[in-house]
């Protein structure tokens, strides 16, 4: 490739179209390389249904107002406090009515659906899903006149005493180059990469499911460590739930979450219990759920739950497996009878009687049983028997680049890279240090996508005039 683009765009998903819109609108030459084909484009981002933001009034499909005090408290309790408080800050006010910068790029919007109110007021969902979002942004893109280049999965970048000069990429079985003033890495975090995952989960991540897309595997991340970029964010850490483990390895998306644990008892391998199944209301529990099973032997478990409580949750993608009595219950699970009827009788024996009220933190709870049911804890008693095997499902990681209010990349040494931003899951771990809340991921991504196009674009242009 001969032409020098201004800016060079690695990434197809959300922080990498919102960096090319906006580096393109000031007047860039901008080419992105998406590693998908174009069917699959736009990475993690297109499993995507929400996002938060910052607005004073509610609006269409926003019930009421959130501000930036109560989304810096949201994020405090959930990061318990391991995060960058100035760059958190940073994002939480330029997320400001993001809602209008998204609509006029083609965003779509819906009120939130039954399920998830209790997100009406903080989070906006995207009319069509994030694949709607996805689409439209890249036709905005394509009329704006930003260049894709799909299935060029980037392996290596050139720089010269700390400036990016040049990136190789790999291209429909070609290697080749491209020379950019400017580069902005929005390649997704490294959750599709399993060897990379098993160097701090050990061979438990072999068993992991990863719930996106297939091309987000770090390639970009490592690179730039190799080159001395500082890292931000714990290997260890990152967003994991449990999901049904009939899904498929990668690309399963939402659907494949599985919401019976409150309402039924978990057990292992080994027909143990292993965990509170009830102790808080399932949106605020799911996250860890996926830890705890990748905690468990061969990383599998299994949900069982009776006809009692199969209408109290979303219903699976997957069909349950049904039984008529416990016995049976294992052995289509592969289970050891003996042990799952036992656990079994030891739960049904210690739950006391209580008022069941599957929307509050009721008053059913277990008494004298190790680990205890702390809400909802029905005895497993009425047929058919319904089970769900349960995996690991990664959804994203929080090891990154750190960055600076600019986007730029901070190099070992404290010093940014002049002409290198980083915008989405790649840079996340400055600001998620731990935990997680519904819909940050998108505005990490479409705050920092914005300011990495603003700022390579001004760059860009800098150099250009002076050249
Ligand atoms: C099932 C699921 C549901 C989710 N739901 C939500 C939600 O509702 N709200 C929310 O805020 N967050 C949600 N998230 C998290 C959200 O998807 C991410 O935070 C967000 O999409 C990150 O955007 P990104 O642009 O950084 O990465 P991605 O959207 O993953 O994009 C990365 C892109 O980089 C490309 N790429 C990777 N390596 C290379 C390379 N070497 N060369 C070229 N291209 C490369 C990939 O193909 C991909 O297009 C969800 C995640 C999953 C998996």
């Amino acid at each position: 490739m001969n032409k020098l683009y201004d800016v060079l765009v690695i990434g197809g998903g959300n922080a990498a179209l919102c960096a090319a819109m906006t580096a393109r609108e000031a007047g860039c030459s901008v080419l992105m390389l998406e590693s998908a084909p174009r069917e699959f484009r736009g990475g993690n981002s297109r499993h995507t249904r929400n996002l938060r933001y910052c607005h004073d009034q509610g609006n269409a499909f926003l019930t009421g107002p959130y501000e930036e005090e109560e989304f810096w408290n949201d994020l405090l309790l959930v990061t318990k406090g391991q995060t960058n408080q100035a760059l958190a800050r940073h994002v939480i006010r330029e997320s400001r009515n993001l809602g209008g910068w998204m609509e006029a790029h083609g965003g779509r919007f819906q009120p939130a659906m039954r399920g998830t109110l209790h997100l009406a007021r903080t989070n906006a969902f995207f009319l069509g899903g994030g694949k709607a979002l996805m689409n439209a942004y890249y036709a905005t893109a394509g009329r704006l006149g930003v260049e894709v280049l799909y299935e060029a999965t980037c392996q290596d970048l050139e720089l010269d005493q700390g400036v990016f000069t040049a990136a190789r990429f790999d291209h429909l079985g070609e290697s080749r180059t491209v020379q950019a003033r400017v580069v902005v890495l929005a390649s997704g975090g490294y959750e599709a990469n399993l060897d990379w995952l098993k160097e701090s989960w050990g061979p438990a991540a072999e068993n992991f499911i990863v719930r996106g897309c297939p091309y987000d595997r770090g390639r970009m991340l490592r690179v730039m460590l190799d080159h001395g970029a500082r890292p931000v964010g714990d290997p260890t850490q990152g967003h994991a739930v449990a999901i049904d483990a009939r899904a498929p390895k990668f690309d399963g998306g939402i659907v494949t979450r599985l919401d019976c644990v409150p309402f039924g008892i978990v057990v292992n391998r080994d027909g143990r219990r292993f965990h509170d199944e009830g102790e808080d209301f399932w949106p605020k529990r799911y996250a860890i759920w996926g830890r705890l099973v990748a905690g468990q032997p061969d990383q599998i478990a299994y949900c069982l739950i009776d006809a009692k409580s199969i209408d109290l949750f979303m219903p699976s993608v997957f069909p349950p497996i049904t039984a008529g009595s416990i016995g049976e219950m294992a052995e289509r699970l592969g289970l050891d009878p003996n042990a799952l009827e036992q656990t079994v009788a030891g739960f049904n024996a210690a739950v006391r009687p209580g008022r069941f009220h599957p929307g509050e933190l009721d008053e059913c709870a277990t008494a004298g049983l190790d680990p205890p049911k702390s809400h909802w804890a029905r005895p497993l008693n009425t047929p058919p028997f319904y089970g769900y095997p349960l995996r690991p499902g990664i959804t994203f990681t929080y090891l990154g680049l750190t960055v600076t209010a600019r986007a730029q990349v901070v190099m070992a040494d404290g010093q940014p890279a002049p002409n290198i931003f980083a915008a989405g899951e790649i840079m996340a771990g400055n600001i998620l240090g731990q935990g997680y809340m519904a819909g940050f991921g998108m505005t990490i991504g479409t705050v920092y996508g914005r300011i990495a196009g603003r700022e390579a674009a001004r760059h860009a242009l800098e150099q250009s005039e002076r050249s």
